[in-house]
């Protein structure tokens, strides 16, 4: 659920005409809706109601410092996956305590500014990452709590470019392997081992991966409390998927989810960590976008948007498909044309939707592509010379520019010149 809807045939965020913000910011221009993040927040707190918990925000999906504001201010933790990260969950006010630490590439210079500004715990990926976390939290003088993020080898059955655990990808330690990494980790004096990490995708619709994998933390959690390791935390990562295609989708819920875990994991005591980002983000987001042309080809006909795959690189990365609806409603009974929709970029790739049915459109009309507010803005790009485009943020009836869009010279001033030129 969400809250764009349309009200006497114009499509509204929240109480705030989408035709006002384009009026006043232009086009294109992502736009998130206050409420449904908080919604999407509170459900998944919920759905963890009578276990100790914390919902981690995986703010890769969109870390806008507003974003992150208002889930803060509701008690979201931060699941962060960079220095950069760390410093913006710091930056909108996320104390180190609600911040978590994931990713397989954690560099000294990071490590040391999460242990320095303080931290809830580190996903710590490999053993090199064990060892230098170790030695790193020695010369600060503190004890770095860890979780080993173990891989299930678990297909996701998502697409092979958001799946993360199967055995082949890179991320987390073979569950196979994870009582030597424990021995090992327990010999640390940096280290702190305090429980288990698993995040096994992304965009997931079904719950059964979910069960195979929290089974296997559940036995893996027994296995090493045998072995003498302390586990009073388990991070369940992030991966519930949302429904692109409206019409034709039907995911599990956060209630559903949150059934499971405790089906699963409630016996054992521990603190339960999830990460959500993309069911959070996800459908609190519209991308708008301004009909340029509309023009006919050979046997198709084409909408030319102002936005391209810079600005929403989803379906030229994953296939994505995106609900692309128009901002004036259609009269009922309107005959409905097959479109390719795409955007002004020099490639193929550039094509948000192929045969598309859409209502008749015209230059200058508006359209917008639900469920943007994951993986949008934060894939965005200056390909093409195409200035990163703005994001708004409603909250009932108001709405405020929460990134400007930069002016052409700003952009162009990022390069310099060298002395030689
Ligand atoms: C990306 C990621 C998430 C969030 O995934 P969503 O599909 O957006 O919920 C959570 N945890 C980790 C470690 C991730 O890499």
């Amino acid at each position: 659920m969400d809250h764009f809807l349309y009200r006497d045939g114009a499509l509204y965020a929240e109480d705030v005409a989408i035709s006002e913000i384009a009026a006043a910011v232009g086009t294109p221009f992502y736009v998130y809706s206050t409420a449904t993040l908080l919604r999407h927040f509170r459900l998944f707190d919920e759905a963890l109601e009578g276990m100790d918990h914390l919902v981690c925000y995986a703010m890769k999906a969109n870390s806008n410092q507003a974003v992150l504001r208002t889930l803060a201010e509701v008690g979201a933790g931060m699941d962060v996956v960079s220095g950069g990260e760390y410093r913006r969950a710091r930056a909108a006010g996320v104390p180190g305590e609600r911040i978590v630490f994931s990713g397989v590439g954690k560099t000294r210079e990071e490590i040391r500014t999460a242990l320095e500004g303080g931290i809830r715990q580190f996903n710590v990926e490999s053993e090199p990452e064990m060892v230098l976390l170790d030695a790193v939290a020695q010369e600060v003088g503190v004890k770095a709590p860890i979780t080993v993020r173990v891989n299930p080898d678990v297909d996701a059955k998502t697409h092979a470019k958001i799946a993360t655990g199967k055995s082949e990808n890179k991320f987390g330690i073979p569950i196979s392997r994870a009582r030597e990494v424990y021995a090992m980790a327990a010999k640390m004096p940096g280290l702190e081992v305090i429980g288990i990490d698993v995040h096994i995708g992304s965009q997931l619709t079904e719950l059964e991966p979910y069960e195979l994998a929290y089974q296997k933390v559940a036995d893996l959690t027994e296995t090493l409390r045998a072995d003498g390791h302390k586990i009073t935390r388990l991070d369940l990562g992030g991966g519930l998927g949302i429904p692109y295609e409206r019409s034709n989708a039907d995911p599990p819920l956060p209630s559903d989810y949150g059934a499971l875990v405790k089906r699963t994991l409630g016996h054992l005591g521990c603190e339960i960590e999830i990460e959500p980002g993309r069911l959070i983000a996800g459908n609190a987001g519209l991308l708008v976008s301004e009909v340029i042309y509309v023009k006919s080809g050979e046997g198709r006909d084409f909408l030319i948007l102002d936005s391209a795959m810079n600005d929403l690189i989803r379906p030229a990365m994953y296939d994505a498909y995106h609900d692309i609806i128009p901002v004036v409603e259609p009269a009922a009974g309107v005959e409905m044309q097959p479109m390719d929709i795409v955007g002004p970029v020099c490639e193929s790739g550039d094509t948000f939707a192929k045969q598309r049915l859409m209502p008749p459109l015209q230059s200058g009309d508006l359209v917008a592509f639900r469920s943007a507010g994951a993986y949008g803005a934060v894939m965005s790009s200056e390909y093409n010379s195409r200035p990163l485009i703005p994001e708004v943020l409603v909250k009932d009836d108001q709405f405020a520019v929460i990134r400007a869009r930069p002016t052409f010279d700003e952009m162009i001033k990022r390069d310099t010149i060298p002395e030689w030129l």
